[in-house]
């Protein structure tokens, strides 16, 4: 018999995920589901860069109405970014509701702070993306389901399925947020959470696109940081080291706003990274990933019901490791560690966001999916 506070399903791939790197994690984040009352800077710029996107590829975001969305090249560069920090800014106010509800109508610092990195992270998006974004939309935060075992089922969302062309749906991708983008695509071979992803929509026979081995699987890679422009140097003209916290549109816009000479400029433009700051990266899901994800997935979700069995769950192990120093949990470890009861700690710095499973993260209501 499972212990009346500790859930097992519905199951999410960070619930896999966060099992996996420590299971006090799982049990306080998930089978419990306690969330810290005010998050930490981290989670929250990459939910509000998360939903700026997802208004931004939503088919309502342009007007097309059909349910169908298609980009190209050469749309206006404002015009892109404004969507996005338009998008931006109205998720923002359902996504942070809950902290706002629990701090007398007010947001923390920390929610200011995360604000502006996310509208700096998406402005840059903006400039970019309509220069990459060839693909038609089909659907924005598609559900996923697919049944581990008996009484469990994966649940979550892909951030979006694309077709090349109007109506046929031919990959998925998947946002990814880096504080620097990893060099190369072997980092993609380890991102267990896209495989897990991409299994259960393998599974799900309501989802768009029938994912089998050879699908496409494109990861959006965002760096979290904000570009500025090019330096200036004494003589009035601008820097031209590469090395610089800047890009080619921001180089060129600052070009044009000073009346220069692109031609001048010529060299230093061709040798910035184009990439520096949003990258794209392909994986192609293979049978052998799909049956092992299975698998995983099934023994974990095995393993975590066993906790959940256990009498007395809220101490099950203590596995002290790096992650602990930026957990949001480690008030609670400390204090089991020193046999403290954490009820008071609970309830004062925590709160219970699946409680009636409307929530989001942060307490505000779930946003719409596709
Ligand atoms: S503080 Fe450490 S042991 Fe505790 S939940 Fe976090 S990662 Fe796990």
């Amino acid at each position: 018999m499972s212990h009346p506070d500790v859930h097992v399903s519905p199951l999410t791939t960070k619930a896999v995920k966060d099992f996996t790197d420590c299971q006090q994690l799982w049990l306080w984040r998930h089978g419990l589901g306690y969330a810290p009352r005010e998050p930490n800077k981290r989670t929250l710029v990459r939910a509000l860069v998360r939903a700026g996107l997802s208004t931004y590829y939503a088919p309502e975001a342009i007007g097309a109405g059909d349910g169908t969305v298609h980009r190209r090249m050469g749309f206006h560069t404002q015009w892109n970014t404004r969507a996005l920090i338009d998008g931006l800014t109205q998720a923002a106010d359902g996504l942070l509701a809950g902290i706002r509800d629990r701090n007398n109508g007010l947001l923390p610092p920390v929610a200011d702070e995360a604000f502006e990195l996310a509208v700096g992270v998406l402005e840059q998006y903006g400039r970019w993306a309509p220069k990459n974004d060839e693909f038609s939309v089909v659907a924005v935060n598609h559900p996923v389901v697919a049944v581990v075992a008996q009484g469990i089922s994966l649940v979550d969302t892909v951030d979006l399925v694309l077709g090349s062309s109007m109506s046929e749906p031919s990959l998925v991708m998947l946002h990814r947020l880096y504080s620097s983008i990893p060099s190369g695509a072997a980092h993609m071979q380890h991102d267990f959470r896209a495989h897990m992803l991409m299994w259960a929509a393998s599974e799900d026979a309501q989802f768009p696109l029938r994912v089998r081995s050879g699908t496409p699987l494109w990861f959006n890679e965002i760096r979290k940081a904000v570009p500025s422009p090019p330096r200036t140097l004494k003589s009035g003209e601008l820097s031209k080291d590469k090395r610089q916290n800047t890009t080619r549109e921001l180089y060129i816009e600052e070009i044009s706003r000073r009346g220069l000479s692109p031609s001048d400029y010529h060299d230093i433009i061709e040798a910035l990274d184009p990439n520096k700051f949003n990258t794209r990266h392909w994986l192609y899901v293979d049978d052998d990933m799909l049956d092992y994800v299975h698998m995983y997935v099934h023994a974990v979700a095995s393993r975590m019901a066993l906790c959940a069995e256990t009498e007395g769950a809220w101490q099950i192990i203590h596995e002290w490791g790096s992650r602990c120093s930026y957990c949001d949990y480690l008030d609670l470890c400390q204090s089991l560690r020193h046999m403290q009861c954490v009820r008071g700690l609970l309830s004062s710095r925590y709160f219970k966001w699946r409680e009636d499973n409307a929530t989001n993260e942060f307490g505000g209501p779930v946003l719409g999916s596709a």
